[in-house]
């Protein structure tokens, strides 16, 4: 036998990418197929079927490694928060270890995304490193000296739904979310959560790519849009680095693509911190939607 080869999957709501991996991090071979919605045995039929197909290729037994929306409950052993709503409340771990045959390990995509990322990625060699997803939805995750930070609840990094910090007054309450609370960060810094935002104040309906192609147009609303969700995030940020203190913030999701945002943030956050200067980084990742699966293949490095 050679290296050992681990096997990502990344479990998404419309398509599981699987990949698998040397031990030096070389892509090997990588499948996807779209996700089986609303069949759990379709879904796990699905996962099954790729690994087995990467590995009769490639001839080898791989350790397998799972991301997915959501998390594993540590008080029930079933998947919970999944916005594919389908696997909530489904022993997944179990379900796929006993057709595979071996152990399997599984975590928040998220968490996926920035053990990626603080691999071997944009943020390697970082001691201390904070991954976001502001997408679809609002992620995030923890790494510390290589080791994904995981607590007793199964929630480190689950900043999405806090509440917006240093709210001014047409914040508050802020929008429902569908966690049941009001005001969380999701609300304000996702994809749809920019995209409302616009259309609350000038009723015009845009995605997040054509908001920021209309302001380099020199659109004023959608200018001022992408100010505010700055503003917003930036305050969202400040509060992880009071908090955490790490050394990279790495952004990950559709939105991590607008590149102002780089240049924007570090000034934005600086009066929102309880320091005298801003040295952590904050850049754009460098797999991006790749991170899913190569942090799920991590988790058995
Ligand atoms: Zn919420």
């Amino acid at each position: 036998m050679g290296t050992p080869i681990h096997i990502g999957v990344d479990l998404g709501g419309t398509k599981i990418e699987a990949a698998a991996l040397d031990d030096a991090g070389q892509l090997l071979q990588r499948k996807r197929i779209a996700t089986p919605r609303h069949d759990y045995p379709g879904t796990l039929a699905a996962i099954h079927g790729l690994i087995l197909a990467l590995e009769a290729e490639l001839g080898v037994r791989a350790s397998i490694g799972i991301g997915t929306p959501g998390a594993v409950s540590p008080f029930s052993g079933r998947l919970r928060n999944a916005n594919s709503v389908w696997l909530n409340d489904r022993s997944l771990c179990s379900d796929l270890e006993h057709c595979l045959r071996r152990p399997v390990r599984i975590a928040n995509d998220a968490d996926c995304f920035t053990l990626s990322e603080a691999t071997d990625g944009a943020a390697a060699g970082a001691r201390s490193v904070f991954g976001v997803i502001i997408g679809t939805g609002t992620g995030g995750g923890v790494v510390i000296n290589g080791q994904l930070l995981s607590g007793p609840n199964a929630i480190a990094g689950e900043w999405g739904h806090n509440p917006l910090p240093w709210p001014q007054d047409d914040e508050r309450p802020g929008p429902h979310c569908y966690c049941g609370k009001s005001g969380c960060i999701e609300t304000w810094v996702s994809g749809p959560a920019l995209s409302a935002d616009l259309k609350r104040h000038s009723g015009r309906q845009l995605d997040g790519k054509a908001i920021a192609a209309a302001a380099e147009q020199g659109d004023t609303d959608a200018e001022a849009a992408l100010q505010r969700y700055e503003d917003r995030l930036a305050r969202a940020l400040a509060s992880v680095i009071n908090l955490l203190d790490p050394e990279v913030i790495v952004l990950g999701g559709g939105l991590s693509n607008l590149q102002r945002l780089y240049q924007h943030l570090p000034e934005r956050i600086r009066p929102y911190i309880f320091g005298d200067g801003l040295a952590t980084r904050i850049i754009p990742p460098r797999f991006g939607d790749a991170s899913g699966v190569r942090g799920a293949a991590w988790l058995w490095r």
